[in-house]
């Protein structure tokens, strides 16, 4: 099964970089693919030598590290990485393109399956990083209130997965939670928003947080590595119907289908969640 981090993953990860990396200083980096950098490699390090950590958070598929001085390290592990800590006495991982050492010698390592973004970025000039200031609020963030997802729902005309998988209305899911995101709420992936009552507004609002807080509490995916290197407990019999294809539906049995809607696949009960 293929997989990539999405909110749950992130959220586990930026809690254990959190507390196993504040207050650490960084000695050196290491970038073997300097396109993951969004500047030359030689400033890259210069700028972020003898930087403390101040603490970790995550904003949906982002993991930001807050630098004293005034800096930003923005992490995204794109399509699937694996971003692991190490201490002087374990073994590094065999590949890697980026490397980060504290001055205590511990660090953490990053391989990108595909690719992934490894920004630093000063404070003030984080609302002209592109790719993090036009993030949607996420979902485990406390202001993602009823209210406020309601609003964002307003006036808009597209279907509703599209809507949910676009990281500018919400941050942090993608193609694989979605999938049980929607069978909860009982909707269809190609239903338009402004067919939606009420009632399935705020179905829908507690089946994303339904969904994502039960892969937090299992931190996240069977499929994907914490910051030690442990696969999460969410496995595939954890899934309603997602990747299902051909079980029963756990609501009323029937036989689960996989659909094409837009570019990505979808898991759907056809009949607790008709288009109609
Ligand atoms: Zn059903």
């Amino acid at each position: 099964m293929k997989t990539m981090p999405e909110l749950p993953e992130i959220t586990v990860i930026a809690k254990q970089m959190n507390e196993e990396i504040t207050g650490k200083r960084i000695a050196e980096i290491e970038a073997r693919q300097p396109k993951n950098l969004n500047m030359p490699v030689s400033k890259f390090r210069k700028t972020i030598k003898g930087k403390t950590v101040k603490g970790v958070e995550s904003r949906g598929k982002w993991l930001f590290l807050k630098l004293d001085q005034g800096y930003l390290l923005l992490i995204n592990l794109g399509m699937g990485a694996e971003l692991i800590y190490f201490n002087p006495t374990q073994k590094l991982p065999e590949k890697c393109q980026f490397k980060l050492t504290f001055f205590d010698k511990t660090g953490f390592t990053a391989h990108f399956w595909w690719f992934g973004y490894i920004h630093l970025v000063a404070e003030k000039d984080l609302p002209k990083h592109n790719m993090t200031a036009q993030l949607g609020k996420s979902p485990a963030d406390k202001t993602f209130t009823l209210e406020y997802f309601k609003e964002s729902l307003a006036n808009r005309k597209t279907g509703i997965k599209s809507f949910l998988l676009d990281q500018k209305n919400v941050a942090g899911i993608g193609n694989v939670y979605v999938q049980d995101v929607l069978f909860k709420a009982k909707l269809h992936p190609n239903r338009k928003i402004s067919t939606l009552t009420e009632k399935e507004r705020t179905s829908l609002f507690k089946a994303i947080k339904d969904v994502l807080n039960q892969s937090i509490r299992l931190n996240g995916l069977a499929y994907e590595k914490d910051f030690y290197g442990q696969r999460g407990k969410f496995t595939g019999e954890h899934f309603l119907v997602g990747y299902k294809t051909g079980k029963s539906c756990p609501g009323c049995g029937t036989t689960i289908e996989k659909i094409r809607t837009g570019s990505t696949a979808s898991y759907i009960c056809p009949k607790c969640q008709s288009l109609e």
